[in-house]
């Protein structure tokens, strides 16, 4: 008998889903909580930074809460949409953290002075991207919604399967 089409993988993004909790995992294995400073009040933070390049995925922030959402998935961003974040809010490519105090954004400019300092390449010659975009994705306290639910406006076929 032939597998049904939701055994697939990459049969949809709903499928996706089932394997974050798998992926999170592997996650931890690669990330470090380092302590951040928020350049608005001043309070410190929990960190740490996750590579799109060794996880083939993309990332966005939550336009109102700051949240790091991640995709894994072989996709052109641009072309798709984040489902709205567990606050409500939009999910956005031009989205910035926020401090978990003030709620404020934060600056990739400002916050180089502790993610340089406490990189553990630093000396190697890594240097923070000064970015919110490109291939580090920055999480605040553990603030990340990994593989969150996205769409292609353009190809909404697979969402019979949700
Ligand atoms: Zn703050
Ligand atoms: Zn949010």
């Amino acid at each position: 008998m032939a597998a049904p089409c939701w055994q697939w993988i990459a049969c949809s993004p709903v499928r996706k889903s089932v394997v974050a909790g798998r992926s999170t995992q592997s996650l931890a294995v690669m990330r470090e909580t380092l302590g951040g400073t928020c350049e608005h009040c001043g309070k410190g933070f929990r960190y740490y930074l996750v590579s799109n390049g060794m996880n083939g995925s993309f990332h966005a922030f939550c336009e109102r809460c700051g949240r790091t959402v991640m995709s894994e998935s072989y996709v052109d961003p641009k072309t798709i949409t984040f489902d709205p974040c567990i606050c409500g809010a939009a999910i956005s490519f031009g989205a910035s953290p926020r401090c978990p105090h003030c709620e404020q954004p934060l600056s990739a400019e400002g916050a180089t002075l502790f993610l340089e300092r406490n990189a553990p390449g630093y000396a190697g010659g890594w240097r923070w991207q000064r970015s919110w975009r490109g291939e580090y994705a920055f999480v605040i306290e553990d603030r990340l919604l990994y593989n969150h639910h996205w769409t292609k406006p353009k190809e909404r076929w697979w969402q019979v399967w949700k």
